[in-house]
């Protein structure tokens, strides 16, 4: 069976299991494990598994990415008697990331509103040992109906309201020629065409969130109060 025709991959539903027994069939192998549902990917797409681990195996920048970024998951806890604990911070495991990799440069694409966070970040990386950039999201102060948004689709119609340019903002980093580039609260979207356009690997530190203080999950921990996710959203520039 081609991946494009196999069953709709369920994932999400092993968060049952996890959250009984702390572990799933694929967190603990086949024979520590409980029994892969049927809709498993390992399963069903070992091919492409397979593939993949023949990239990571090798000598590839992505092999070098992957098993650094493991080591930093590994680094991230802390051994105890009750097991590991988790002792670093996001901030940490950036740190710890970019030093493992060998990066010197970093670029930081941020958004408007986060350029207070943005500081207190360039200041923990320069105090690291890091050469930062950073570059706004309303850099060149364009104005959004020069890049065809109406004018009514503005938050304050009526003035100039400046356009977000994430292009822009990951071809200064390449032009720079950055190592890393981290992500500073860009809008949906933006961080898309920010994560396609740069050169260099991204992470993202900060997830915008404009109503939970930048905290996407926590509509989804939210149960009873966020029942409105449930129905159809309207979103009324689909009417226009
Ligand atoms: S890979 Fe298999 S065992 Fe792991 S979460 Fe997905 S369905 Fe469950």
């Amino acid at each position: 069976m081609s991946p494009a025709e196999a069953a709709a991959l369920t994932c999400s539903n092993c968060g049952v299991v996890n959250t009984k027994l702390g572990k799933t069939n694929c967190s603990a192998g086949d024979a520590a494990g409980p029994p892969r549902p049927g809709s498993c990917p390992t399963s069903t797409q070992g091919e492409v598994i397979g593939s993949a681990l023949e990239e990571l195996r090798g000598d590839s920048e992505d092999a070098r990415l992957a098993r650094v970024a493991a080591r930093v998951e590994g680094l991230a806890y802390r051994q105890t008697e009750e097991g590991p604990q988790a002792r670093w911070t996001r901030v940490e495991d950036t740190i710890a990331f970019a030093r493992l990799m060998g990066y010197r440069k970093i670029g930081i694409a941020t958004c408007l509103g986060l350029l207070e966070e943005t500081a207190r970040l360039v200041a923990v990386l320069e105090a690291q040992g890091f050469e930062t950039h950073s570059v706004c999201c309303k850099a060149g102060s364009t104005d959004k109906t020069e890049v065809g948004v109406e004018d009514g689709a503005k938050i304050r119609p009526g003035g100039f309201e400046a356009a977000c340019n994430p292009i822009a903002q990951a071809g200064i980093c390449n032009a720079l020629g950055t190592d890393l580039n981290i992500i500073m609260g860009l809008c949906v979207g933006h961080d898309t065409l920010f994560n396609k356009h740069s050169d260099a690997p991204v992470t993202t530190l900060v997830v915008k969130d404009r109503v939970t203080g930048h905290n996407p999950a926590a509509p989804l921990y939210g149960g009873h109060y966020y029942r409105r996710l449930k129905k159809p959203m309207r979103v009324e520039a689909e009417e226009a």
